[in-house]
């Protein structure tokens, strides 16, 4: 396995050289998106993605980047929160950053408002964590560059910890990116970027976005496939032609990472009728109060 530290610093030593060539065929963007991102993935656990850019199209990027994203939240560095590895070649830093993801900002409140929104947002993140954030350096970042990127991803910048070129260490980033990971744990369990006057339940609010996440539902319809677990309608036969399943995943035990067992596929009538239970996990009371049969087709 390639190791963190020395990949990072053979990119931050090539890249003012190789970033004057094409993009398409750099053997640099190539240990960027391959060695780089096995370094970061072997670091990860099961539910991160890890993705490493190099650039866009043709264009190099100013700003490399490593990235671990929670599948709950995100799976793009343009939107949603994670942890990044942010490179500056011109200044000779490594900077590793619990960050908001800037573009989705800037596209919605134009560049000069968008980093007002986002240094607002990351001080909220700040205050939501400050038992982590005490842990790390929570002061602005200079990531050099002239793009308009870097500056976003300065703007976005909620904590964490600036490497010189010669500090960079195996020991010191691994620690650093578990304790960051563990960070990036908390703040979804604490109802993540949303104001806690609209989470009135975090327990409830991770409840709905583990229910919704797209490799949740993936997971549970395979394992379960699309018929209401207490009705049986299968949204799929009963109304033809809808692409989409209208059977809905419904959580069974309180956790983020759920396996088989612990989701179960409801009719969106059972779904709402088993939330409106004092036990919202009792498949038992919810099917016994069912007063209607759905006839199979055909
Ligand atoms: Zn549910
Ligand atoms: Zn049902």
């Amino acid at each position: 396995m390639p190791s963190l530290a020395d990949t990072t610093a053979e990119i931050l030593l090539r890249h003012p050289h190789e970033a004057g060539r094409p993009l398409s065929d750099s053997p640099l963007a190539a240990l960027i998106r391959e060695e780089w991102r096995a370094a970061g993935a072997e670091a990860a656990a099961s539910h991160h993605r890890v993705r490493a850019s190099a650039g866009r199209g043709r264009a190099w990027a100013q700003v490399p980047w490593l990235a671990w994203f929670d599948e709950l939240i995100t799976t793009s560095a343009q939107r949603g929160f994670y942890v990044v590895l942010l490179l500056s070649p011109e200044r000779a830093t490594a900077t590793l950053s619990l960050a908001i993801g800037s573009e989705a900002v800037t596209r919605a409140f134009g560049e000069a408002r968008g980093r007002a929104v986002l240094r607002r947002r990351a001080a909220d993140v700040r205050d939501r964590l400050p038992d982590h954030a005490a842990r790390f350096d929570a002061g602005p970042i200079d990531l050099g560059g002239t793009s308009t990127l870097p500056r976003g991803y300065e703007a976005s910048h909620c904590f964490g910890r600036t490497y010189a070129l010669p500090d960079l260490s195996d020991a010191a980033l691994h620690a650093d990116l578990h304790a960051l990971l563990a960070a990036y744990a908390d703040l979804i369990a604490r109802g993540g970027l949303l104001p806690p006057e609209l989470v009135a339940d975090p327990r409830a609010a991770l409840a709905e976005r583990v229910e919704s996440a797209p490799h949740v539902r993936r997971m549970a319809f395979t394992a379960h496939g699309h018929a209401c677990a207490a009705c049986g309608l299968d949204g799929r036969l009963a109304y033809a032609g809808t692409a989409d399943p209208v059977t809905e995943v419904h959580l069974l035990t309180p956790t983020a990472r759920p396996g088989t067992e612990d989701v179960a596929i409801l009719c969106p009538t059972c779904h709402a009728a088993i939330h409106a239970q004092d036990d919202p996990a009792d498949m038992a009371a919810l099917r016994r109060r069912l007063r209607f049969v759905v006839g199979t087709p055909g």
